[in-house]
């Protein structure tokens, strides 16, 4: 049996033929529609605890632009950094760089892979204003603490652009969807391959509602007064379609949310060898199922991949290369040593997860990853104890 890494779940447009036909005869097909309007507040309600306002986006990459160009207020006068971590997806520091603003890379906490507080704050002290805008990425939908990051834009009077790509789902632990109350600006993706799975679409999140009402008017070609730009601006809108996908995500993304856990949570059970993140109170949205292989293993993740892939079992290795290592940031990013980045990117490895997933699939996929670890870890073990072990077998 082989089994898929992933595989997308959107709501099915084919069978919406009602509510298309309703789209059709309303003439409004964009520039934040009925669809969408109605959308945005049942998101606030029940994703947000009804604190705040939102806005959609047509992805989560023009929605970090968007967000980054908002925070910085209009164009940075000379060169400017945009703190984040190299362990992350590349749009956040492409949307910094279409800000006109340098990304700078931090590196992660071992524990939870999002943005060491140590690091940052060291970098924080030593550019100081130089730094425009901070963006940690709440790491493949883990709850980091939002409370911390107020702390840190009143102290050191810097806004505050949260990476929140694969969290929507994810509650807090005061029982709140990631992000609610918080007065800097988060942004979440639905793209096809998050928890969250429309096809393109994005999600703009801020308890300041004056912050809300500057993006929409900036995604929607800086228009301050009817059809007269006011401000720097582009199209971000999302389509009325992309807005009805979204809405029946919402009305169905509980199950979708439970078969995430489960799956998950079989993870963590079955394979006591990996390191997964943090536990926490609340839920967390799984995009997949990401854990690391036990230090000293980074050198055969490759290896093991491949052996994955030869037993039909889909797998990845977010984020690897992270950052720091791809060509293109690597030449216009700045950063130092990142050594705990380095040593979860070398180890990490993303196993299947979707929310049709059965339990015969997961089952194959536990004992495959089970049984190609067992082999991993003899042959490491031998290379360990026996560095001359080639010789010895001569
Ligand atoms: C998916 C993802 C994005 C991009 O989202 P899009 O909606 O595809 O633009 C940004 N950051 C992270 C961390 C992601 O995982």
């Amino acid at each position: 049996m082989s089994v898929a890494f992933i595989r997308p779940n959107p709501p099915r447009l084919s069978e919406l033929g009602a509510e298309l036909r309703a789209i059709e005869d309303s003439r409004m097909f964009s520039n934040f529609g009925p669809v969408n309007t109605r959308f945005e507040q049942d998101m606030v309600a029940r994703m947000f605890a009804g604190s705040g306002q939102c806005m959609t986006v047509c992805n989560a990459t023009i929605g970090l632009m968007l967000a980054m160009q908002q925070a910085i207020g209009g164009r940075p006068t000379k060169p400017r950094y945009a703190l984040m971590p190299s362990f992350t997806f590349a749009a956040a520091a492409q949307a910094a760089m279409w800000c006109g603003l340098t990304p700078l890379f931090c590196d992660i906490d071992p524990a939870t892979w999002a943005a060491s507080p140590q690091d940052e704050e060291r970098l924080l002290a030593l550019y100081g204003d130089e730094i425009a805008v901070v963006v940690p990425y709440a790491t493949f939908g883990f709850d980091i603490d939002l409370d911390r990051y107020e702390r840190l834009a009143a102290q050191y009077k810097v806004p505050v652009v949260v990476d929140a790509a694969a969290s929507l789902g994810t509650v807090s632990v005061d029982g709140r969807g990631f992000g609610s109350g918080f007065s800097g600006t988060v942004v979440f993706s639905m793209h096809a391959t998050k928890a969250f799975s429309t096809g393109e679409a994005g999600i703009v999140y801020s308890a300041d509602e004056e912050r809300i009402h500057d993006l929409r008017q900036m995604c929607n070609f800086g228009f301050g007064e009817a059809r007269s730009a006011t401000m720097l601006g582009l199209n971000g809108k999302l389509s009325e379609i992309g807005a009805l996908l979204c809405q029946q995500q919402l009305n169905g993304f509980e199950g979708a949310m439970a078969r995430r856990s489960e799956i998950m949570a079989r993870y963590r059970q079955a394979l006591p060898d990996f390191t997964f993140q943090p536990r926490r109170i609340g839920a967390q949205a799984h995009q997949f199922g990401v854990g690391l292989l036990p230090k000293g293993y980074g050198p055969y993740r490759r290896e093991f991949q491949a052996a994955l892939t030869a037993a039909g079992i889909g797998n990845a290795a977010y984020f690897s290369p992270h950052l720091a290592q791809q060509r293109h940031f690597a030449e216009h990013a700045v950063f130092g040593a990142l050594p705990v980045t380095n040593d979860v990117a070398s180890r990490v490895i993303s196993l299947p997860m979707f929310d049709t997933m059965t339990e015969a699939e997961l089952d194959e996929v536990v004992t495959v990853v089970q049984d190609k670890f067992s082999i991993l870890a003899e042959s490491h073990l031998a290379a360990v104890h026996w560095p001359w072990g080639s010789m010895a077998a001569d």
